[in-house]
């Protein structure tokens, strides 16, 4: 399994905003400084670098982004979420100023993220500017087992200049024995030597139903980050283990909010011509229409998106009835192009090491995205026999798969792209 494996999932966000003055409770300053004029550098008299110092009193002045409790921590963090995913400026990176002012103070870091350089460069911004008592940081450990995990953990605290955590996730399980007694043990030692203040995972399609339902029964998981975005609406096995899972009182957040469908090319939505929203505003709109979830983690790695994103946040309204079905009627129109990363599914079915998954994945960042060069690399970086068709039952993985994709089409579109 690739290391990048959830790259939160917000894909390019359309150089103009859809968002107009008047739809934002915002002052007319405010609203300027979200909308088109974003990016120049200064806006209506605004720096756009602001220095470190001023960070906390510039958000004294501006709107802050509602919040939510995030289940049994009983803490409040925003509804929008930075996602570490992004390459930062090591120094001072003006887009996590400008998510601070308006209240987005949770970072949400791995070791591997943008080639293990975020928990580093989020670390180096929050002791610079002098704020790490004013955020909150999730990491994570890709190792599952308790040594291992305790072994991250101190490896974290280090990279971050900080002596805790805020919460700390197992990176990416599909395997729900990993939520052993054993595990319980060892995050209940890390919470009391205050290294970690909560626990939890990140899931990523695999067994997504059977992780959370694990962690209503194991009782130890304060929060899960997990694949939920527009295109799981009936996905009622999904939907139960939710409510389960907000019935215990676990924090729910949503990850992969954008669904992004690769290879698509039509207009995807009539929400784009109705001018209210973008299409990556209105996907995080209806995440948060849903109040078993707490927030939304947001890959935002231009200032662009980081003021539409917050715009959206900031903006009051709710997605209409009618604005919901067009979401509807996309998934449904793009549903056989969308990989909803359950590879549990088709990997066995095709029966030899074929790793479709992360195919489709990187496939997605080529399409959507438009990172040619990253997904490449990656597609390149799997095990030979990750990317060998030969002796797959592809006929098979595409009976099986539950979004009726074309494997067979799509593995010779990665050959041909990014082979
Ligand atoms: S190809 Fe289908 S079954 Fe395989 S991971 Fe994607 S959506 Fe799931």
């Amino acid at each position: 399994m690739s290391r990048d494996r959830d790259r939160t999932d917000d894909s390019r966000i359309e150089s103009r905003s859809a968002l107009s003055i008047e739809s934002l409770e915002l002052s007319r300053r405010e609203a300027l400084s979200l909308s088109t004029a974003a990016g120049l550098g200064l806006v209506a008299g605004v720096p756009l670098i602001l220095g470190s110092e001023n960070i906390a009193e510039a958000a004294k002045r501006a709107p802050q982004v509602p919040t939510r409790t995030l289940g049994r921590t009983g803490k409040k963090i925003p509804i929008l979420l930075v996602g570490g995913s992004i390459r930062l400026d090591m120094r001072f990176d003006p887009k996590l100023a400008e998510c601070f002012r308006y209240g987005v103070n949770y970072f949400d870091v791995a070791d591997c993220y943008a080639g293990g350089t975020s928990e580093t460069a989020v670390g180096n911004f929050l002791k610079r500017a002098n704020l790490r008592k004013k955020s909150w940081i999730t990491s994570k450990s890709d190792a599952t087992d308790p040594a291992g995990f305790e072994a991250t953990v101190n490896q974290t605290l280090k990279k971050m200049q900080t002596n805790y955590i805020d919460m700390y996730f197992l990176h990416g399980i599909d395997n729900p024995a990993v939520l052993s007694p054993a595990m319980k043990a060892m995050q209940a030692k890390l919470k009391k030597q205050g290294k970690i203040h909560f626990f939890g995972f990140s899931c990523h399609g695999g067994n997504v139903v059977d992780c959370l339902n694990k962690a209503v029964q194991v009782g130890y998981v304060d929060a899960i980050m997990f694949r939920y975005n527009f295109r799981q609406y009936g996905n009622s096995a999904l939907n139960k283990a939710m409510d389960a899972c907000h019935k215990a009182n676990i924090g729910l957040i949503a990850m992969k909010t954008q669904g992004s469908a690769s290879s698509f090319k039509g207009k995807w939505s009539p929400l784009v011509r109705s001018g209210k929203w973008t299409p990556h505003q209105a996907v995080l709109k209806a995440v948060w229409n849903d109040k078993r979830i707490t927030a939304a983690v947001s890959k935002m790695d231009t200032l662009t998106k980081v003021r539409q994103n917050i715009a959206a946040a900031l903006n009051r309204k709710k997605l209409s009835q009618r604005e919901m079905d067009a979401l509807i009627r996309y998934a449904k129109a793009t549903q056989h192009l969308a990989c909803d990363g359950c590879d549990h599914i088709c990997h066995p079915a095709a029966g030899t090491a074929l790793d479709i998954g992360s195919t489709m994945r990187f496939l997605m960042y080529h399409d959507v995205y438009g990172d040619h060069d990253e997904a490449r690399a990656l597609y390149r970086a799997l095990p030979a026999a990750a990317r060998d068709v030969s002796g797959a039952d592809l006929a098979a993985a595409h009976k099986a798969c539950p979004n009726n994709m074309d494997i067979a089409w799509h593995l010779a579109r990665a050959r041909t792209v990014l082979g």
